[in-house]
């Protein structure tokens, strides 16, 4: 069995690690899709589809598994209703969608597509937007992403273009 595992990962935290765990042990081979990959150098999109592919692939490597993972990203298109068509035309076919996001769901439920709602681990802890706020805030956000993450994020300068990119003085 196939699944397609759907998220913007910015960044790829522990939360998304844990979820990717329980998700291998029950698929075959999965698919991460990376959402919104034509976003990037902003507060709220601030890595670039091909940053967040170093992140989850470096941190899955650590994983040791032995399961084949394909990492595709996915840019949105401005019509709900063709999302599901535009994402089966870019990646790999798939059994099973992994998700927790309300419209994510409707979509590819309205499709016919199978569904598993995918509970955040430790949700309180670990939010994407928590850990560009710290960064932001030269807060401890290195303990809320796998180590490889950290090292990606420091290879591209992440919280230096954070800063830049929120600078009003500018
Ligand atoms: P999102 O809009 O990036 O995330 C929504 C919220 O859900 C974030 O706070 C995120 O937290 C959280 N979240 C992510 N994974 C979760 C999980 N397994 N359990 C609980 N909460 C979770 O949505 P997304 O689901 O991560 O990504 C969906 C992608 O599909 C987006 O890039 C979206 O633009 C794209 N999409 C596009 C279209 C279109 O183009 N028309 C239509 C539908 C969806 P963190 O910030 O901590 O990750």
């Amino acid at each position: 069995m196939r699944g397609f595992f759907i998220g913007r990962f910015q960044p790829y935290h522990f939360g998304h690690h844990e979820v990717l765990r329980r998700i291998l042990d029950e698929v075959d081979e999965l698919i991460i899709g990376i959402g919104s990959a034509q976003e990037s150098h902003t507060m709220d999109n601030p890595f670039t589809a091909g940053e967040r592919i170093l992140m989850i692939s470096r941190a899955i490597e650590d994983m040791d598994v032995k399961k084949r993972v394909y990492i595709v990203p996915l840019e949105d298109i401005y019509r709900n209703s063709l999302w599901v068509s535009h994402v089966r035309s870019m990646v790999p076919p798939f059994d099973v969608v992994y998700s927790n996001n309300p419209l994510v769901i409707r979509l590819f439920k309205e499709a016919g597509v199978k569904v598993v709602s995918t509970k955040l681990y430790r949700r309180f802890e670990y939010q994407g937007t928590e850990i560009r706020k710290r960064m932001l805030n030269g807060g401890d956000w290195e303990s809320l992403v796998p180590k490889p993450v950290v090292e990606v994020i420091k290879e591209i300068d992440g919280v230096g273009r954070i800063k830049d990119i929120t600078n009003k003085d500018v």
